[in-house]
């Protein structure tokens, strides 16, 4: 491949014989590449330049500028010649604190909690090996069962107001014994949180690990955390991406030292790079900013849901996150969709991702003027 020859890169001479170029690249494809990925769509990133960007449930709010200055200040101190910490060990610490978790609980971090689901998919894999999840939920838990080569297997939730079945979740845990189970908590797409003593009933029953993911933490005002220790096969996963550093990617999963030391093994050495370990750590000096920024979007939260349950056609479902869950007319989802970005304001299509979610729509909660912006436009779209 390296060989420097006149020829490289050009076509061989004609009449020659090139037996290793002779299988084109979509005949190898077919022959190497499992046809479950094959079946795949990559995950979708919708262009957002111009748009009134309320797809992702990123948090609309920056830095004061003398935050910003403070914190390339601590950035110029980064060696970036060298590996960052491979234990992210002052990081680590400053989480626990932040997050009061107990003791004598452990933590892994992951580059974004996606890539903690990736991590938690190759530990737990083998033959016959089943990742149980609600659905509709956070479409990463399937993609990672996939890539890992693990069964997965959805419990539906209620289709009127997301609630997790009780006989069948269990029926589902005893039939399938599920090595992982994920529970988002609150859910993503449908915004609320499951019934509280059906997942302790969950995690006696479930024989392997019950993940509860905790992405929207920051504004659900309650957790699992306090349970950690109370049920040996609990472990909680939280990220820094929905308080308002998503772009950083840093996610944790906390649990019990004997569970953890073995995902440990399997995680890259070096995962969290020195810039977010950094970066990280300076932001969680200032978590009085994050604090008021989120109770801030909590608030903002509450306004939405009640402008848009004003809306003739609108359904709209209580959340305990960042975003809102919302229904319009039969039929006109994806229209709907299209003319609200011709409107300048992007919001996710969840129409086709799961037969609950026909004509739903999600939308983040913004700033006050993109949360208007986005009522104004969705009344004329309606
Ligand atoms: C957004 C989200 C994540 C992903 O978080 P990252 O840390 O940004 O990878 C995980 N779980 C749920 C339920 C989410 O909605």
């Amino acid at each position: 491949m390296t060989e420097k020859t006149p020829a490289a890169g050009r076509g061989a001479p004609v009449g020659e014989e090139r037996p290793r170029d002779s299988v084109s690249a979509a005949a190898r494809v077919e022959r190497w590449i499992r046809p479950e990925v094959r079946a795949l769509h990559a995950y979708e990133v919708q262009e957002s330049e111009g748009l009134i960007k309320l797809d992702t449930m990123e948090n609309p709010y920056y830095w004061p500028e003398s935050m910003v200055e403070a914190w390339l200040e601590a950035l110029r101190g980064v060696r970036i010649n060298r590996y960052p910490d491979p234990k992210s060990r002052r990081l680590t610490e400053q989480l626990r604190a932040q997050w009061q978790v107990p003791a004598d609980m452990a933590m892994v971090l992951g580059n974004g909690s996606d890539e903690l689901i990736q991590l938690l998919a190759l530990v737990f894999r083998g033959p016959g090996r089943v990742m149980l999840a609600p659905g509709p939920t956070f479409v990463m838990y399937r993609l990672s069962a996939l890539a890992a080569g693990m069964d997965y297997v959805e419990v539906p939730l209620d289709a009127r107001r997301f609630e997790l079945p009780r006989t069948a979740l269990l029926a589902a845990v005893e039939r399938h014994q599920p090595a992982l189970v994920f529970i988002a908590y609150p859910n993503n797409p449908t915004g609320n949180l499951f019934d509280h003593a059906l997942l302790e009933e969950l995690l006696r029953a479930a024989p392997g690990v019950v993940v509860l993911d905790e992405a929207y933490a920051p504004f659900a005002e309650a957790s699992f955390m306090h349970r950690l220790g109370a049920h040996p096969n609990l472990l909680v996963m939280r990220t820094l991406s929905k308080l308002g550093l998503a772009g950083l990617r840093l996610g944790a999963l906390v649990g019990p030292r004997q569970w953890m030391d073995e995902i440990d093994k399997l995680r890259l050495p070096y995962n969290i790079n020195v810039l977010t370990q950094t970066s990280a750590e300076f932001a969680l000096r200032h978590a009085e900013v994050f604090a008021a920024q989120t109770a801030r979007i909590r608030a903002d939260r509450e306004t939405l849901h009640r402008r848009l349950s004003a809306l003739t056609g609108v359904t709209v479902w209580p959340s305990r996150a960042n975003f809102l869950l919302l229904r319009v007319p039969a039929g006109s989802g994806g229209e709907v969709h299209a003319r609200l970005r011709a409107r300048g304001v992007l919001v996710k299509n969840l129409g086709g991702s799961h037969p609950h979610l026909a004509d739903c729509l999600r939308v983040s909660v913004g700033l006050e003027e993109e949360n208007e912006a986005f009522v104004e436009a969705l009344g004329a779209a309606l």
